[in-house]
C-alpha cells in the first residue's frame, strides 16, 4: 500500500472532487454539509479501500493459514501501524482497535473498576460529551469513587484555577476532551496532563473532536490514554482507536471475553493473549480498520497544517458574517477553537432554524449535541451548530448565512 505524499498546494475545488457526496442535491439544492463534527464525509480513496477489501480479500484474520486470511491480517496490522505512526505511539500494540470513542472510553472505565478504591476520585470537565460522563458515573457507582467536575467559564474555556484545586493525592484519573464537540474549544491539554501527573493521576484525552483537525502526538503529550473515532476523520463508522501506554494496558483487565483475546482456555483457567489482542475479543471490523488506515493516508496527503489553516480561515469568515445578524449569539468564543460555531438567534428554537435551512439543502446540527451540562450552563435547550471541514468553501458559508437570515425572518 502506497503512502501518498503531501500535496504542495491546497486547492479546495480539487479536494471536493474526492468526495462524491458533495455533488448531490438535497431538496433540489446543492448540498451544503456543515455537520462535520457529527460525522465527516468519505473520500473516494477510502470508499475504494472498502470496495477493494470486499472485492478481493475478505476473510477472517489472525486464524487462517490460507492466502486471503493472510492478506486480510497483513492489511489490518498495517493499518494499526499507520494509526501508531499517525499518533506517534511508541509501539503498535499500544493501539487497540475499538468500535469508536464511546467503546474506547467504556473499555478504560470498565478496567478502572478493579483499580479504584472507595473514596478515590476521578475528575472530568463540564465540557464533556455524554459518552464521557456516563461511563465515569457508572464507574463511581461500582467502586464508591467520587466524580469531580472542572467548571467552565463563560467563553467556553475550562476554569483552570478550579482544576488545580480539585487535584489531590486522591485523584486517580483525569478525563477531558481535547476539543469540545459542542463549542469547539481547544483545551490546554499539556497543562492538564502536567498537573494531573504532578499528583500521580492518569489522564485520558477524548480526541474525537480534535483528531480531524490536530495531529496529536501522544508521546510528546505524555498522555496515558487517547481515544478517537474514524468516522469523524474521513473514515467509516464503527471503528476507532484506544491508545494506551503499555504499562497501563498491561494493568487493565480485559474488557470482553471471547475468541482472539485468549492464549489458552480450559474450564479451570484461561490465560489472556498479549497486547493488543487482549482487548480485541471476537472478529473486529476488519474492513473498517483497513479503511481507517486509508483515511489517515488521505488526510496526511492533504496535510494537517493545510487543514488547520484553511479551516481557521473558514471559521473567521463565518464568525464575521454571522455576527452581522442582529440578535445572533455565538456560544464558545475561546481564542483557541476548531471550526465549530454554536449559536442561537434571539429566542428562536434551534430546531426550527435547522428545519428551515435543511429545506435549502444545508445540513447543520441542532440540539444539545450530547453535552447537556454545557447547555445547562448557558440556560438554553440547545444551539444550532455549524462545523466546517477542509472540503467546505466560503461560497457555502455565504449560502448558509443567507439561509439563516431567511429563517430568522420567517420565525420572528
Ligand atoms: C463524537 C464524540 C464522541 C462519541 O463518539 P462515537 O463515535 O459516537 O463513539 C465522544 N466525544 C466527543 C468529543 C465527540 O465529539
Amino acid at each position: 500500500m502506497k503512502v501518498a505524499s503531501t500535496r504542495t498546494n491546497f486547492d479546495v475545488e480539487t479536494i471536493r472532487k474526492d468526495f462524491p457526496i458533495l455533488s448531490r442535491e438535497v431538496n433540489g439544492k446543492p448540498l451544503v454539509y456543515f455537520d462535520n463534527a457529527a460525522t465527516s464525509q468519505t473520500p473516494q480513496q477510502v470508499i475504494n479501500a472498502i470496495v477493494d477489501y470486499y472485492t478481493r480479500y475478505n476473510a477472517n484474520i489472525h486464524r487462517g493459514v490460507h492466502t486471503l486470511s493472510q492478506e486480510a491480517t497483513d492489511a489490518y496490522e498495517q493499518a494499526r501501524v499507520k494509526v501508531q505512526k499517525h499518533f506517534n505511539a511508541a509501539q503498535s500494540h499500544e493501539i487497540i482497535f475499538t468500535s469508536g470513542t464511546t467503546h474506547a472510553i467504556n473499555l478504560v472505565a470498565s478496567g478502572f473498576s478493579s483499580l479504584l478504591k472507595e473514596g478515590e476520585e476521578i475528575i472530568v470537565s463540564a465540557l464533556e460529551h455524554h459518552s464521557n460522563i456516563v461511563p465515569w458515573q457508572m464507574l463511581c457507582e461500582r467502586t464508591g469513587a467520587k466524580l469531580k467536575v472542572i467548571p467552565m467559564n463563560d467563553d467556553g474555556t475550562l476554569n483552570m484555577k478550579e482544576y488545580e484545586k480539585l487535584l489531590s493525592e486522591k485523584t486517580k484519573l483525569v478525563f477531558v476532551n481535547h476539543v469540545s464537540n459542542a463549542l469547539g474549544t481547544i483545551n490546554p491539554v499539556e497543562e492538564i496532563i502536567d498537573k494531573a501527573h504532578g499528583v500521580g493521576a492518569a489522564v485520558l484525552l477524548d480526541g474525537a473532536q480534535a483528531a480531524p483537525h490536530i495531529k496529536a502526538n501522544v508521546q510528546e503529550l505524555d498522555v496515558d490514554f487517547y481515544v478517537v473515532s474514524a468516522h469523524k476523520m474521513c473514515g467509516p463508522t464503527g471503528v476507532g482507536m484506544l491508545y494506551g501506554k503499555e504499562e497501563w494496558l498491561k494493568k487493565l483487565p480485559p474488557y470482553q471475553g471471547g475468541g482472539e483475546m485468549i492464549a489458552t482456555v480450559t474450564f479451570e483457567k484461561t490465560t489472556y493473549a498479549d497486547l493488543p489482542h487482549k482487548f480485541e475479543a471476537g472478529t473486529p471490523d476488519i474492513c473498517g480498520g483497513i479503511a481507517f488506515g486509508a483515511a489517515l493516508d488521505y488526510m496526511n496527503s492533504i496535510g494537517f497544517e493545510n487543514i488547520a489553516s484553511y479551516e481557521h480561515e473558514l471559521l473567521e469568515y463565518a464568525t464575521e458574517k454571522l455576527q452581522e445578524i442582529e440578535g445572533l449569539r455565538i456560544y464558545g468564543t475561546s481564542a483557541e477553537k476548531t471550526a465549530v460555531i454554536s449559536f442561537n438567534i434571539c429566542d428562536i428554537h434551534p430546531y426550527d432554524i435547522g428545519t428551515i435551512i435543511d429545506k435549502l439543502g444545508i445540513a447543520v446540527r441542532t440540539g444539545h449535541h450530547c453535552a447537556q451540562p454545557v447547555m445547562d450552563y448557558y440556560k438554553i435547550p440547545g444551539t444550532v451548530r455549524a462545523s466546517f471541514s477542509f472540503y467546505n468553501t466560503k461560497e457555502e458559508i455565504d449560502i448558509f448565512v443567507e439561509a439563516v437570515k431567511r429563517a430568522k425572518n420567517m420565525l420572528s
